[in-house]
């Protein structure tokens, strides 16, 4: 589904620390409902991103082994069922200790642009860095039934620009899979747009890539709701993922 673009561990990958298991278990929700083959795979993307990712923060802000560890967990999750080891082209990762205030117009959904200042909890720019609020990034880890993850939104977003064109679709196998997935997704765009959604916030309306982004935050931690409520599109982004966070969950409610 990469081809070319695969990321592969490289031998000297460095080891887990064994003591980043008792803390992503207790901060990061969703480590303790993965298997021991899972976790295995989990382990080694975790080390890997750590070691090889390059880390900032902020003006004002100290990064710490815990702040790394968490967004390492929460970005290798996405990659545990790919046929990928990492994230090409993200040339560092910039960590805010809250959301980050930006000028200058951008797009609020149905065509309509605002010139408001905006409160950012990430950003993900093609071939360069990934911005994250702490806060966030922790809050997503710890409280997935809320449904955001903002670590989920913007490596998903990078997902999306792996063959060169941020529009919802990421790297497929085929042109059937591909031709499938436009046409979910689209169904499913337009339903947003048209009347809202019980489980997609609104934001997914934005455009095509901001939907594929809140649709993964969403399938990864509002699982069994878009299972019943977007069936078609539970099932392609369970193809996509190579994974069935619904069946992995415990009970959310509807
Ligand atoms: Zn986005």
């Amino acid at each position: 589904m990469f081809g070319s673009l695969r990321r592969r561990l490289s031998r000297s990958t460095p080891a887990f620390d064994p003591s980043w298991r008792l803390l992503l278990t207790q901060r990061f929700r969703h480590w303790s409902w993965l298997t021991p083959t899972e976790l295995a795979r989990m382990e080694r993307l975790v080390a890997d991103f750590v070691a090889t990712t390059r880390w900032e923060a902020a003006r004002g802000f100290r990064l710490t082994e815990e702040i790394e560890v968490l967004i390492a967990a929460q970005a290798s999750l996405l990659l545990l069922g790919l046929d990928l080891d990492g994230y090409p082209d993200v040339t560092s990762v910039i960590v805010h200790p809250s959301t980050v205030r930006l000028h200058g117009a951008h797009p609020t959904g149905g065509g309509v642009f605002s010139s408001a200042p905006r409160v950012l909890a990430g950003q993900a720019h093609y071939q360069g860095p990934v911005v994250l609020s702490w806060a966030d990034t922790r809050r997503g880890a710890e409280y997935p039934t809320a449904g955001h993850n903002v670590v989920y939104h913007e490596f998903a977003h990078r997902l999306d620009m792996l063959d060169g064109i941020t529009d919802g679709t990421p790297p497929l196998d085929d042109e059937v899979a591909r031709q499938r997935w436009v046409e979910v997704c689209t169904a499913a765009y337009d339903t947003v747009r048209a009347e809202g959604s019980p489980v997609l916030r609104p934001y997914a309306g934005t455009n095509p890539a901001e939907f594929f982004a809140v649709a993964t935050e969403v399938f990864f931690n509002r699982a069994q709701s878009l299972r019943t409520h977007e069936p078609a599109l539970y099932r392609e982004l369970r193809a996509f993922y190579g994974q069935d966070p619904a069946a992995r969950w415990p009970s959310e409610g509807p």
